[in-house]
């Protein structure tokens, strides 16, 4: 039988990237004890107050066909917390419901681009990236972001591909980097968008994970918030991964297309988990920031154990749940360093090439396990790093 070209290259062939995490779950699932701190999701679970608040849902009758984009409940309080946090004008008609921000980058990408269009994204990225934008037919193109520039994109190489382009994906603050775009980047991405009539995609579901001063959206500079789509989530602020809700911001036309969309895709986010993000979000900012603390302070572990030698340069993280530690001095690839670590020492980090080429001599720690073995596995890395000099 014959796959549609959209799915059989969706994801090209050869190595995806993931070898060393398959292999670290392999050793798990053989009885060997390995520190992961690969994957982006807490060490904690979700709350179990929003589990109440999930299951009183249910009992209510949420258990049915929803709205398509979105309970009106959902919309109203997403609205508020945007307008709240980055001072834009925004009502529940510029909000759709989404399943995980996941959901929000696909919507976007079928909202923005016909089969055959250029789509842009930055490089390193979080790996769905381009497989997202291939869903549509469009073409994935990277620009990239130096390690050199402390993983800032430059406006320059964004306009040297943009003529033509439908959109610009951005992610900040970012995986795999833990670097947030500074507002002279923002500002930057914002006039290369206005020049070339791109669509910006913000990806901002970290926007609760800043270690230095507030998140910014850029949906909030001159001119934006008419070509800016935002996605957000409940995965990472309130450790609701596997609730799968998220959403899209922008405009009350783009949200009635993507809405058109929904009925024909998800048909729906469930109810009862929309009603535990309503009462999610009711706990306010205190709660998220409990959900955060964690990797603040093993952000801070890990850049002062960083500090005082050579092997290694962590790159200064200002937010998400990931540090990146520049290992080119050691003379290894990301993806060597990540398998030596594995066998040696037994702990799992994702390697830069992962993540792209701009992240290549990297790795990618997720700072999602105890503090004490955190400070262990990072130990061990340095040690190994220096062995290999
Ligand atoms: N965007 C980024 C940058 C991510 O790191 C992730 C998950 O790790 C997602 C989007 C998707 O998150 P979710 O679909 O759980 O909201």
């Amino acid at each position: 039988m014959q796959y549609s070209r959209t799915i059989t290259e969706m994801i090209p062939g050869g190595d995806d990237g993931w070898n060393v995490f398959r292999k670290s779950r392999r050793m798990i699932t053989d009885g060997t004890d390995v520190t992961e701190l690969t994957i982006g999701e807490h060490d904690i679970r979700t709350d179990p107050v929003i589990l109440d608040a999930m299951h009183r849902a249910a009992l209510e009758g949420h258990t049915g066909y929803t709205t398509f984009d979105g309970e009106p409940e959902l919309k109203e309080i997403v609205a508020e917390r945007i307008t709240t946090r980055t001072g834009v004008a925004t009502t529940p008609a510029n909000v759709l419901i989404a399943q995980g921000g996941q959901g929000g980058l696909f919507a976007t990408h079928h909202l923005t681009c016909d089969p055959g269009d250029r789509a842009l994204f930055i490089d390193p990225y979080y790996t769905t990236y381009p497989g997202t934008i291939r869903t549509v037919g469009a073409i994935p193109v990277a620009v990239t972001a130096r390690a050199g520039n402390g993983f800032q994109p430059d406006a320059a190489d964004i306009a040297a591909v943009a003529g033509g382009a439908r959109s610009l994906l951005i992610n900040s603050p970012n995986n795999p980097t833990g670097v947030i775009y500074t507002r002279q980047t923002m500002d930057g991405i914002a006039q290369v968008c206005r020049d070339h009539d791109l669509w910006l995609i913000s990806d901002e579901v970290y926007d609760t994970q800043v270690w230095n001063g507030d998140h910014f959206s850029p949906r909030a500079l001159p001119g934006m918030a008419g070509r800016t789509l935002v996605i957000g989530s409940m995965s990472k602020s309130h450790a609701m991964t596997g609730s799968r809700v998220g959403w899209v911001i922008g405009p009350e036309q783009a949200i009635g297309h993507m809405a058109n969309l929904a009925t024909h895709t998800t048909y729906g986010i469930s109810g009862f988990t929309q009603h535990a993000a309503v009462f999610a979000l009711g706990l306010g900012e205190a709660f998220e920031e409990q959900i955060a603390a964690p990797f603040r302070r093993r952000r801070d572990l890990v850049m002062r154990l960083m500090e005082g030698q050579n092997a290694i340069r962590a790159i200064p993280a200002d937010g998400a749940m990931y540090v990146m530690l520049d290992i080119r001095r050691t003379g290894m690839s990301g993806e060597a360093f990540a398998d030596g670590l594995l066998e040696t020492h037994k702990v799992a980090v994702m390697p830069g090439e992962s993540f792209g080429a701009a992240a290549a001599g990297h790795l990618r720690v997720a700072l999602t396990v105890a503090d004490d073995r955190l400070e262990d596995a990072m130990l061990k890395l340095l040690e190994f790093a220096k062995r290999q000099g």
